[in-house]
């Protein structure tokens, strides 16, 4: 099965990881810092707090700016749910942005969401595109709002020829295993603001300060959110290799971009001049009339070897959602739903997986849409 998005472990990842465990750190240590430090050369920003995981992570942007109980933060459905759940475990309330069709948020309706209780807009980069991070700032900048981007699928994707990690208040990476990169589980903060990185640092790590000798003093509330030096060790090893698994992801798209050109049945994502994608993800938008086949297309591509996936139910449908914040729903958001589809494009994949790709892609779809007109 190609799956949709997958790791790509290789020997000297493995060698990395092995001689870590071989040596005197274990928990946090050297090679996280060793970690944060490549980090920060990669993206341009000053400062990166690795976690052990991109929810943690984001939990702990959340505190640092001082979001709080009642505080209202704009986002995006079209994302997974820990985007929303650890601002909403502080007491905010999430304020939903309808989004385009590419799944990234709609800036032009971000403005008439503000209210004097906003405190924050936080972006999604769906797949890797990045979102019109330039028009989200001067909204921002305008009503004094803090920008925090979730940019779990967008290590590796840039604007204008800047990386995404350096441009907002704080930028969220994940290292999960199936994202740009992995350090199997992991995720890290990135931000310019020297503050918000030693308040992280402590957030992450039970709030202690070390004093002198065997002297410490807990000095705000922390966790323990901290990455091994196994994981770093894996995430130093994968960075090295960020930019092919980008070059590769981008080539196998690029192929079906070119074989889905004259297509009517379905949208693509269009990546402008000025986008660099890390292509997380290849999202298909299926036309309204196949709809109705969606679970019979996902079952069919499924079994015939395709590792489809769906991203994302809105999120303000989940249960919990409905029954804290009642029923929702954004006329877009709620089609992006019914439209969409993952197909498979990782970095493990030779040219002829993606050509059987599109072919049984090009297949299922067609005999669906077949299927409508003899109706
Ligand atoms: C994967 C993901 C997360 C959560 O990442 P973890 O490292 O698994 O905690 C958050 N936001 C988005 C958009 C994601 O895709």
């Amino acid at each position: 099965m190609l799956s949709y998005s997958t790791q790509l472990i290789e020997e000297d990842d493995i060698t990395a990881v092995v001689e870590t465990l071989k040596g005197k750190f274990l928990a946090q240590g050297p090679k996280v810092a060793a970690f944060e430090e490549a980090l920060c050369a990669y993206t341009g920003a000053k400062y990166a707090v690795a976690f052990n995981s991109a929810t943690s992570a984001l939990s702990g942007a959340y505190h640092v700016c001082a979001i709080q109980k009642d505080d209202e933060v704009i986002t995006t459905p079209i994302s997974f749910v820990s985007t929303a759940n650890m601002f909403v475990d502080i007491g905010a309330k999430p304020i939903w942005c309808d989004v385009k069709l590419d799944g990234n948020i709609d800036q032009e309706q971000i403005e008439a969401l503000i209210t004097p209780k906003t405190k924050a807009i936080v972006p999604v980069h769906f797949g890797g595109k990045p979102v019109n991070i330039e028009q989200i700032h001067s909204i921002a900048k305008k009503h004094n709002l803090l920008v925090i981007e979730d940019a779990a699928h967008a290590l590796g994707s840039s604007l204008d020829g800047k990386k995404i990690g350096s441009l907002s208040d704080m930028t969220i990476f994940s290292f999960h295993a199936i994202k740009p990169i992995t350090t199997s589980e992991g995720g890290a903060v990135l931000t310019n603001n020297e503050v918000y990185a030693k308040k992280l640092r402590l957030f992450r790590s039970h709030g202690i300060v070390k004093k002198k000798f065997w002297n410490s003093d807990m000095v705000s509330m922390g966790y323990n959110y901290r990455l091994t030096e196994v994981a770093a060790a894996l995430g130093i090893s994968q960075l090295k290799k960020l930019d092919k698994f980008v070059t590769k992801r981008n080539e196998i798209a690029a192929y079906f971009d070119e074989r889905f050109q004259n297509e009517k049945l379905f949208l693509t994502q269009k990546i402008e001049a000025n986008q660099i994608t890390s292509r997380h993800l290849y999202p298909i938008i299926l036309n309204p009339e196949l709809h109705p086949f969606k679970e019979k297309i996902f079952t069919e591509l499924q079994e015939r070897g395709l590792g489809v996936q769906v991203h994302y139910k809105p999120i303000y449908q989940n249960s919990f959602y409905k029954e804290k914040f009642g029923k929702i729903s954004l006329p877009i958001a709620d089609k992006f739903y019914s439209s969409e589809i993952s197909i498979p494009c990782n970095q493990t994949m030779s040219m002829q997986d993606a050509a059987f790709v599109a072919d049984t892609f090009l297949d299922v779809v067609h005999k669906y849409a077949h299927k409508r007109c003899s109706f």
